[in-house]
């Protein structure tokens, strides 16, 4: 049965041809709406958008009462893949305990104890939660597994939950393999990449990620995180970077060279790394995780340079147990409006249309698309970010 829904104060949907000419607030990039409606077929797309008083007529309807209806968060960094409690070493790092990347081995030491039955519920509340915070699509990668079958395991345990899922056996080098770090990229870049992509190239991953971080000593530095890019690239699978998290280093450049989808963190800039992104829009996108940097004490990535310099920009969580244990992308985009120089317009366009486009995906609500949206406890998106902490938007239900 088609449903029409009413009652949509202000809708956005991410179509500037779309939208009903209003300039202000950022509303020609949003394509906003105001008193709009949408119906949406029996198999959950998008049949038609527009005024409220052009809807056509559905099978059935649903108010929303004056609400803010905004296409849902695509959160496309996560880890949700982990066992185990790190709120210790937040505590100890709020007390002046610096992050380098080590404490990665204390999940990886609880995600291997860990049954898939016990991972398997630990994703699903993760997810849950999410949803509640109007997100409605996510990125999850691997990487607290670091060993051929735990990679698989953690990878499986993630497809059961979303197609985009990402190999990150490359996170760190695990203990064992401390003393012998080519070992270990040549297995991530061999048995590990062979498995993964047993059964076809995108069949367990979506894309191979690598944490590229000369200032960790756990991390992979710009040659160890080529050549696993280059192995990735070349059996069949998209780029993804943590790059220039806790200093400058080579990752932004790297994954502009090697046309990756995304690049993620980007704290840490030269203008040569602006150029190169910016160079790239279309093909790479900047991801920032501005949770990260609240959650390190670190300084947060200028996202309105980035913007004016004509960089694609994203938001997401990084949800994950050492550096950000927050799945909320309201949270992100308040920082972002915050902390990053951001307008409100600009923080929902990147938590939505560019993390989409950064996993192939577009996310407008047009005829044709999947009805994933999100409906705010308020007249309008402003809210988002002018309510920080408030529990106003979740996904939506149909
Ligand atoms: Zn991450």
């Amino acid at each position: 049965m088609s449903l029409l829904l009413t009652g949509i104060a202000e809708l956005t949907t991410n179509d500037p041809a779309r939208g009903d000419g209003h300039s202000d607030r950022g509303d020609a990039l949003l394509g906003v709406v105001r008193d709009a409606a949408i119906v949406v077929s029996a198999d959950g797309l998008v049949e038609w958008v527009g005024p409220a008083d052009e809807a056509p007529d559905a099978d059935t309807r649903r108010d929303l009462g004056g609400r803010a209806v905004i296409p849902g968060f695509v959160d496309s960094h996560t880890h949700l893949v982990f066992a185990g409690d790190r709120s210790a070493e937040f505590a100890a790092r709020m007390t002046g305990t610096p992050y380098d990347g080590g404490g990665i081995a204390v999940s990886v030491a609880a995600t291997r104890a860990a049954s898939d039955d016990e991972l398997r519920a630990l994703v699903a509340a993760r997810v849950a939660e999410m949803r509640a915070q109007g997100t409605t699509t996510v990125e999850i990668k691997s990487g607290y597994g670091l060993t051929l079958d735990d990679e698989l395991r953690s990878l499986r345990i993630a497809r059961e939950v979303t197609p985009h899922t990402t190999f990150l056996g490359a996170h760190v080098v695990p203990p064992e393999y401390a003393s012998d770090r080519a070992a270990y990229v040549d297995l991530v870049t061999g048995p590990m990449l062979d498995a993964v992509t047993a059964d076809g190239p995108t069949s367990l991953a979506e894309s191979i990620d690598v944490f590229c971080e000369p200032h960790s000593a756990h991390a992979f530095d710009g040659d160890e995180a080529r050549t696993i890019l280059e192995a990735g690239r070349a059996a069949g699978l998209a780029l993804r970077v943590h790059g220039n998290q806790l200093g400058p280093g080579p990752g932004v450049r790297l994954a502009c060279e090697l046309g990756a989808r995304s690049v993620d963190h980007c704290t840490f800039l030269d203008d040569a790394d602006v150029e190169a992104l910016a160079a790239a829009r279309g093909t790479t996108v900047a991801t920032l995780l501005p949770g990260v940097e609240f959650s390190t004490r670190s300084p947060y990535p200028d996202g309105r340079a980035l913007i004016d310099a004509g960089v694609d920009v994203a938001l997401a969580s990084d949800c994950n147990p050492g550096t950000c244990y927050s799945s909320s992308i309201p949270f992100a985009i308040a920082l972002a409006v915050r902390e990053m120089g951001m307008t409100p317009a600009e923080a929902l366009y990147a938590a939505t249309a560019v993390s989409a486009r950064s996993l192939g995906l577009d996310r407008r609500i047009a005829p044709g698309q999947p009805a994933e949206v999100a409906v705010i406890d308020a007249p309008s998106h402003l809210h988002l970010a002018y309510r920080a902490g408030v529990p106003i938007v979740r996904a939506l239900d149909l």
